[in-house]
């Protein structure tokens, strides 16, 4: 058996903010708030045509918005047979279904995909072009939700961690969100809870006004929020918190949950590859941060956090106050177990198997505690994943994988065997090569060269590498894409000024970049379909059941939540209310 977290662990250790948390209503009430929702409409110019849909007799109670961090929309259709009744199967059954639903932008990682579901636009809107970029200003790289005005804030005695940590914060998301438009319709009363185990999905979703934002915290085991929202936690988090339900799987095994199922029949195995059992806590005495970062990576912290959610439901009354609350939930852990074991393996048709039954224990309690019917429940995934390449060769596809060290070392060869070196020697690029290439723009002028003639230089040698389909250059994405471009569409949604970088490389499909052990893991974050083609399903208050199999982008939730509660969709959201949803 290999300690789970160890297959990820030279990823974690190269890029650890990438993928792992950082260290870091209306009856009487309705004719008033009818009235409200005019005035509203009228205050802030919003054509009732562009809301696509009349406002509904009653506006869900409560509106949940469930996030699976990578989830390909074919999981839902490949395994559907294997799906019990109640979860997947009834969202699909009782409610609209869009098999055909992409993100219209190249980003796709997570940060981008939690942003664009939070605002209904892409990232040259709301600026969360990656996960983390090089910020010029700052002279360094940052992460999405980073900040070092914010401290973390746990249930953990203070006195017995010195450290103040520094936390997180939506201050770098640039676009109004969904619950900004809910608090200012509803007077603040509509309240915003967001939880994940990573921070980024959690503070992405929740935006600037959420009342409760929690994440998990590896070093200490438990939930965490960050002195931006509150100096305190909630008491119901508090509580969870002190009974320590992280450590219930420690020195667990990781096994598939169904043993009447073939999974190898159902998944494609390489030869010597390693599957079940997985241990949680092999080499540790007691729950401790190698504990938690391997619950990180197995579908328990999933369970975790579904627990979480259950409570807040219950302890905050959501859905059972005057005005519609929103919660968000984004299930981390199926990322890091695609990653680490590829999309077609055990694992992964393990922790959707476990999903499907999460989804039924979370619309069980949903009905219990607000009641069928008057909830409302969007359910997506913020990107895909592409196949291990070693699989795609066993298709006979051309797949490779490129290390970002190996290429950025490659680009400054390139670049100073074309230009020369620099008489003090400084580097040709800022941060080490992703799909973002940020040149060294002080050094450039320096040395009296032409960015621009180096970014077509580079973009034509580029282009020219194995692995690598294209490349844009800032000039070129400046511009409009060529007609019948999707490729250069897609990369120019993801495109912003200040924040990307000098170039924008594609790669080929199935081929991937990615600093992990050599010849294991995979990754996302391409405008190819396995990485945009997500779940889209919408469930309850009157959503009509069907499936409707026009082109839908995950982008368009914001306008269906905002026109089923009668509020402005908001501000920047580019998608409009699906023609089957009006
Ligand atoms: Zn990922």
């Amino acid at each position: 058996m290999i300690p789970l977290f160890s297959l990820l662990q030279d990823y974690f250790r190269g890029n650890a903010r990438v993928h792992l948390i950082p260290s870091n209503r209306l009856g009487r009430r309705f004719s008033v708030g009818l009235l409200g929702v005019l005035l509203i409409l009228a205050l802030f110019g919003v054509d009732a045509k562009r809301l696509g849909a009349a406002p509904p007799a009653m506006p869900p109670r409560l509106v949940v918005l469930v996030m699976f961090d990578q989830m390909r929309a074919d999981y839902l259709t490949r395994w559907h047979n294997l799906f019990e009744p109640g979860g997947f199967r009834r969202l699909r059954e009782q409610g609209a279904w869009f098999p055909n639903c992409h993100y219209p932008y190249s980003g796709t990682f997570t940060g981008p995909g939690h942003a664009s579901l939070a605002t209904g636009c892409a990232p040259d809107r709301h600026g969360i072009v990656a996960n983390d970029w090089f910020d010029r200003a700052a002279g360094k790289t940052v992460y999405c939700v980073g900040s070092d005005r914010y401290t973390r804030v746990a249930s953990a005695d203070p006195a017995a961690d010195n450290v103040k940590r520094s936390s997180s914060s939506p201050e770098r998301l640039l676009a109004p969100t969904l619950g900004e438009s809910l608090k200012q319709a509803t007077a603040g009363k509509g309240r915003i809870v967001a939880l994940s185990f990573k921070d980024r999905s959690a503070v992405l979703l929740a935006g600037p006004r959420a009342d409760a934002c929690y994440w998990f915290d590896p070093d200490i085991g438990e939930f965490v929020t960050s002195s931006y929202y509150r100096d305190r936690l909630h008491s119901w988090v508090d509580e969870f918190n002190r009974d320590r339900p992280a450590d219930r799987w420690f020195s667990q095994e990781w096994k598939p949950l169904r043993p009447d199922i073939d999974y190898g029949s159902l998944s494609t195995l390489l030869p010597g590859e390693r599957s079940f059992p997985h241990s949680l806590g092999e080499n540790s005495k007691r729950p401790g941060k190698s504990y938690y970062q391997n619950l990180y990576v197995s579908p328990f912290g999933n369970e975790l956090l579904l627990e979480l959610a259950k409570r807040a439901i219950t302890r905050e009354n959501l859905g059972r106050k005057e005005a519609a609350d929103l919660l968000c939930v984004s299930f981390s852990c199926n990322d890091p177990i695609g990653h680490a074991f590829g999309p077609d393996s055990p694992e992964v048709l393990d922790v959707t198997l476990r999903s499907d039954r999460m989804i039924k224990d979370l619309l069980e309690h949903l009905d219990a505690a607000v009641g069928k019917g008057k909830y409302l429940l969007a359910l997506t995934a913020d990107h895909g994943v592409c196949p291990l390449p070693e699989v795609s060769r066993k298709q006979g596809r051309q797949a490779i994988r490129i290390d970002p060290k190996t290429l950025s070392s490659q680009i400054e060869e390139f670049l100073t065997a074309t230009f020369g070196q620099a008489s003090d020697n400084s580097r040709w690029l800022e941060a080490p090569a992703s799909e973002w290439i940020y040149l060294n723009q002080r050094g450039i002028r320096a040395r009296g060269k032409d960015p621009a003639k180096i970014e077509t230089a580079l973009a034509g040698w580029l282009k020219q590498q194995p692995g690598i389909l294209t490349a844009f250059t800032r000039s070129q994405l400046r511009g409009a894409a060529a007609p019948g471009d999707t490729i250069g569409e897609r990369v120019r949604r993801s495109f912003h000024p200040d924040r990307s970088g000098d170039l924008a490389l594609v790669m080929q499909p199935y081929s991937i970049l990615w600093p992990t052990i050599p010849g294991t893991g995979t990754t996302h974050g391409t405008p190819h379909a396995y990485d945009t083609h997500v779940p889209l399903l919408i469930y309850g208050h009157g959503i009509p059941p069907g499936s409707f199999p026009a082109t839908i982008q995950p982008l368009a939730i914001p306008a269906v939540v905002a026109a089923r509660l009668g509020i402005p969709p908001p501000k920047a959201a580019g998608a409009s209310v699906p023609q089957a949803l009006r």
